[in-house]
């Protein structure tokens, strides 16, 4: 762990729609994090995904941080502009051996999954490249996919829950520059927060299976892991996932009803972390006593009568 550097922070949104609530939660325990310990709090727009990324998404979401009063450091960076840093660090790991080319075509990989699948194999497909020797490369396209270890397992030691093994033979080569040299999303984001120097990373548990597989590019490349914390999605009252189908679920739908930022600050640090039976605290307070353990095993549920007093 490297608790010992400066506390940074980011919030890491694809603009793909308005800011919703969990979200906006996940931004708020970043920023109390960071600002609590006179660290930094960073903004980075994950907008590698072209068909889906929109400018309007973006500025929904800048705007809705900034009336929930959330303040970021520096410039927000573009993930879509560090194409080329992506692809120079994906390039060091080939050098390194951390990585390999596979030539295998989408067609080849789909055959030999519907195969599996029909003997009732494993799909988990294997690049026969992976090993190959250097001198027997075709001239054609090919991915860059990362050397992951075969054997044991890695562990994520989450500073929420706690650490969480993933089998090695569970996890596959995962590909981290595409044929047409743009990277995968997986790939960026470890590049990225390396580069901003990220110390912590707070975000959904929908992505603790990813922090296995980020981490061993960490490994790749040798470079610090940092702090992992998968905060549990909130719920609906309903015990669902929370969606449309409970009612406001975007920033901006809570403060169209009216509800002043300071008291949806206050109530969004409370959605899944708790201090005591302390209920109701101020800015300094929340940053003073937000911290890790704190936060809850068990997802949150929306209650919105909770923000009504
Ligand atoms: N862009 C991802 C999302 O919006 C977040 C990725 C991350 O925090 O690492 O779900």
């Amino acid at each position: 762990m490297t608790d010992s550097r400066p506390v940074v922070t980011r919030f890491a949104p694809s603009p793909t729609g308005y800011l919703h609530i969990g979200g906006a939660r996940t931004a708020l325990f970043n920023w109390l994090y960071a600002r609590g310990r006179g660290g930094k709090f960073l903004l980075r727009i994950e907008d590698t995904d072209r068909a889906r990324s929109t400018p309007e998404a973006t500025e929904a979401i800048l705007k809705g941080l900034t009336w929930l009063g959330l303040d970021w450091d520096g410039e927000p960076v573009s993930q879509f502009e560090g194409r080329e840093r992506h692809a120079e660090v994906a390039r060091e790991m080939l050098a390194n051996g951390s990585a390999y080319k596979c030539f295998s075509t989408p067609e080849e990989i789909e055959a030999f999954r519907e195969a599996a699948r029909a003997e009732g194999r494993s799909t988990l497909f294997l690049s026969p490249w992976r090993d190959a020797d250097p001198a027997t490369h075709p001239d054609a396209p090919y991915v860059i996919r990362l050397r992951a270890p075969r054997e044991g397992q890695t562990v994520v030691r989450d500073a929420v829950q706690g650490d969480v093994t993933f089998g090695n033979d569970q996890l596959d080569d995962m590909i981290l520059l595409r044929s047409d040299g743009t990277p995968t999303y997986m790939h960026a984001v470890v590049v990225d927060d390396h580069d901003m120097g990220v110390t912590h990373i707070i975000r959904g548990d929908d992505h603790l299976t990813n922090a296995a597989r980020q981490q061993q590019v960490y490994q790749g490349m040798g470079w610090d892991i940092p702090v992992f914390a998968h905060i549990p999605l909130i719920h609906g009252q309903d015990g669902k996932k929370l969606s449309k189908r409970h009612g406001a679920v975007g920033l901006h739908e809570f403060a169209a009803m009216g509800y002043p930022a300071a008291a949806m600050r206050n109530y969004l640090a409370r959605l899944g972390w708790s201090h005591g039976d302390d209920e109701l605290f101020d800015d300094a307070q929340a940053k003073e006593w937000f911290d890790l353990p704190g936060i809850g095993k068990a997802p949150a549920r929306l209650d919105d009568k909770k923000l009504e007093h």
